[in-house]
């Protein structure tokens, strides 16, 4: 594994790898994604090898310019120009109906593709250099935290990756929303970077998937995802304050009231509040940075508190709940 800069040059090298057949973390603004050329079935192949993902979980397809969608992905569909023109490029991934050229390993065999343009100008401009769609599923192996560091990256896939472009930090911090135009009832998959409530002025009454009421065949839906290695606890906001944590225990809090009520109880071996003024936008950012860290730090128990549902909150609360001890 070779660390790249956002050098032109260094671009040059990322973009000559993809079209080479070979594997490379890219920075978005969501995460860090782990490249490969939508078009090889070999390279796509080395991408779930690498992350020892299982094959039915679909991989999300990133272009340039949102007008290259349309050669993955077929946007006839009814809202998929107006939330491309809306929201491209930004964290906003939509099921299509796929091209034929799209090889079954992208869609795990669906007839559809998950298809975005990325907002991280270095992502656009290594996929734009590349001259082809990029695959790309978080650069982490399956049933871990997704990276939102090139250290991340780094650390949990090191020599299973042959180039890490270091862009910092990702600065949205969870997954793109994932949202299925692909039947007649457009269905959020995923909550993610894009609050549901934007898409919803596009599409009115917008359904969310909930494990609850929603068939649990969804792809990516599983529910062990993003699991850090140490059992995650959630209670809901402002819970943390009244727990009692069995050994060395670590607390995630939303807000600075719920943070020094957590401290007044003294209990905890190291507090991080997501967000102190309660920003769910900043709270989103920070999510993934503060799970590496109480991984990485051996807590014996992680207690999380919920956010309010809404907007980022949302996002935050499916990776919570997916982290978490069920
Ligand atoms: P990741 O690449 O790790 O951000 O995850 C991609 C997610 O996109 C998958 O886990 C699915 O939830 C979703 N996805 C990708 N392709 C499809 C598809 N054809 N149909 C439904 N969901 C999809
Ligand atoms: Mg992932």
């Amino acid at each position: 594994m070779e660390l790249l800069s956002t050098s032109a040059r260094d671009l040059d090298r990322a973009a000559e790898a993809i079209r080479a057949g070979l594997l490379v973390a890219i920075p978005t603004e969501t995460v860090y994604g782990l490249g490969a050329d939508a078009w090889n079935r070999v390279a796509l192949a080395r991408v779930f090898e690498a992350k020892r993902r299982p094959s039915f979980d679909p991989l999300i397809v990133h272009v340039a310019e949102p007008a290259g969608a349309s050669e993955v992905a077929d946007l006839s569909a009814r809202y998929a120009a107006t939330l491309a023109e809306r929201f491209w490029p930004g964290p906003l991934t939509m099921v299509l109906p796929k091209r034929e050229r799209v090889p079954d390993l992208a869609t795990s065999g669906l007839p559809t593709v998950a298809v975005r343009c990325p907002a991280n100008a270095v992502a656009r401009e290594i996929i734009r250099r590349s001259g082809v769609p990029v695959a790309a599923p978080s650069a982490n192996p399956f049933g871990y935290l997704s990276p939102t560091r090139a250290e991340h990256v780094v650390a949990q896939l090191g020599d299973r990756v042959d180039f890490i472009v270091d862009g910092g930090r990702c600065p949205v911090g969870v997954e793109s929303t994932v949202l299925d135009l692909s039947t007649d009832e457009p269905l959020v998959l995923r909550p993610g970077g894009l609050p549901v409530e934007l898409i919803a002025e596009v599409i009115p009454g917008v359904r969310v998937y909930d494990r609850a009421t929603t068939s649990p065949s969804a792809p990516g839906q599983l529910p062990s995802h993003y699991a850090p290695s140490r059992p995650l606890y959630l209670v809901p906001h402002g819970g943390v304050a009244g727990i009692e944590p069995r050994g060395r225990a670590a607390a995630l809090c939303f807000g600075s009231d719920a943070a020094k009520s957590a401290e007044r109880g003294g209990r905890w071996s190291r507090i991080i509040d997501l967000s102190p003024s309660m920003d769910p936008v900043e709270a989103a950012a920070t999510l993934f940075d503060a799970l590496h860290e109480l991984d990485a730090a051996g807590f014996d128990e992680l207690w999380a508190e919920r956010l309010p549902d809404e907007g980022l909150g949302r996002a935050v609360n499916d990776r919570l709940y997916k982290a978490s001890v069920k």
